[in-house]
């Protein structure tokens, strides 16, 4: 790996910035998915047999970076090609790879993802959706919270249990439940976010799904997330990235220009200092997502794993420090709808929650990198 950006990098951050550029922060959802899905941006990471890009990680997160630094991330990116998309490139049977990846790869076609409950949250082990055989097809029941975006996506690819594996350690498998299935009903939750997706509470009421909406095998469900949840985290990363960027910008122009005394507030330190260490943390932290993608990207899961999470913290911590310091510098226009930052305050500590909160990525370090015992 190289610290360095490949030329074909650079290309394709300016290439999705002039798009970002075009749309902006007043971007139409849906207009931007699909121009990006047109020019081959969202499915960057998938096998080119199925119309994907034929990247990596790597690729798919300089293409969210940008488009948040624009002011216009597309959060199901997190979700759809990278989560979704992986999974089944990787593990899922022939038939599953014909009938999504080619619609998750062009964007036709979106997938969510649900793995959070109401009474498991940080805890995954605890989750308690179940699957039951009926015959060859499978039933499934339990409840979701917080899942984004299950009311634009085609299906959600839910994590569940076994029957037989309903308690101890978790032994996850993945199904595929497309959005207008019977016993599949979703609630808007009313969230304090402006952004242009929605978290839904699912319940699962005996949904009936056929043997083939499981998703590769049962028995390797845990290899099967894993391999999902590495990209979730970086992509986590460069969505934060973009944002904190986006709101640093904004902070940089305006302290040039405003003056209240004989210089614009820029030339003071209190103002400067801060806006340069902010740069300087989300560039280092761009280091280390770089470094989580191209591990993961050259098939070292394990390894990817421990950067991932470190990334993930990292940019969830430097991203809502700028956005912060971005407010601030603004002094009142931080807080009025015209500059629109302070929408930023409350978008950017989802980067700080989820996917895996600041403090599970730290209990992660303590215990996995450090060998410290655990609390819990
Ligand atoms: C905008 C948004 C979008 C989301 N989209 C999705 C989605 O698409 N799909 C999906 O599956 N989920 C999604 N989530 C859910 C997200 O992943 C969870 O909110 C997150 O994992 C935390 O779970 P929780 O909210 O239940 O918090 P809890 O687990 O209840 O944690 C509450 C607090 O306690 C702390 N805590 C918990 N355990 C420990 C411990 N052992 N040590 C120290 N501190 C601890 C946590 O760090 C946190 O600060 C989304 C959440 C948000 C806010």
């Amino acid at each position: 790996m190289s610290t360095i950006e490949t030329e074909e990098h650079k290309a394709l951050r300016s290439a999705v910035a002039a798009l970002g550029k075009r749309h902006g922060r007043d971007y139409d959802r849906e207009a931007l998915w699909a121009e990006a899905a047109k020019l081959g941006y969202l499915g960057v990471n998938l096998p080119e047999e199925y119309g994907g890009g034929g990247g990596g990680i790597s690729e798919l997160s300089i293409v969210l970076e940008e488009l948040g630094a624009a002011g216009c991330p597309l959060l199901m990116m997190v979700v759809s090609p990278a989560i979704c998309g992986t999974v089944i490139a990787r593990f899922g049977t022939d038939a599953q790879k014909r009938e999504w990846l080619p619609g998750l790869a062009d964007g036709t076609r979106t997938m969510a993802f649900g793995i959070t409950e109401p009474d498991a949250g940080s805890n995954s082990h605890r989750i308690t959706t179940t699957a039951r055989r009926d015959g060859t097809d499978w039933l499934l029941t339990g409840r979701k919270v917080f899942i984004s975006g299950v009311d634009i996506a085609d299906a959600t690819l839910i994590v569940g249990r076994t029957e037989d594996a309903r308690t101890g350690t978790l032994k996850p498998c993945l199904f595929i439940v497309p959005r207008d299935t019977e016993g599949f009903q979703r609630r808007r939750i009313d969230m304090e976010l402006s952004a242009a997706e929605w978290q839904f509470e699912l319940t699962l009421d005996d949904v009936r799904l056929p043997a083939d909406a499981l998703v590769g095998d049962e028995d390797a469900g845990l290899l099967q997330l894993f391999a999902g949840l590495n990209p979730e985290r970086i992509m986590t990363a460069a969505f934060a990235i973009g944002m904190g960027r986006y709101a640093l910008a904004q902070a940089v122009t305006y302290a040039r220009e405003r003056t209240v005394w004989k210089t614009p507030i820029g030339a003071h330190q209190a103002i400067a200092h801060p806006l340069a260490q902010a740069h300087i943390e989300l560039e280092l932290v761009r280091l280390m997502m770089q470094k989580a993608a191209a591990l993961y990207d050259s098939g070292d899961d394990v390894g990817a794993g421990e950067a991932a999470n470190m990334a993930k913290y990292a940019a969830g911590e430097a991203c809502v420090k700028a956005v912060d310091q971005a407010v601030h510098t603004l002094g009142g226009n931080g807080l009025t709808r015209e500059f629109g930052l302070a929408r930023l305050i409350t978008a950017a500590r989802v980067a700080r929650i989820a996917p895996v909160s600041r403090e599970m990525i730290l209990n992660y370090v303590s215990h996995q990198t450090l060998g410290l015992p655990k609390s819990y």
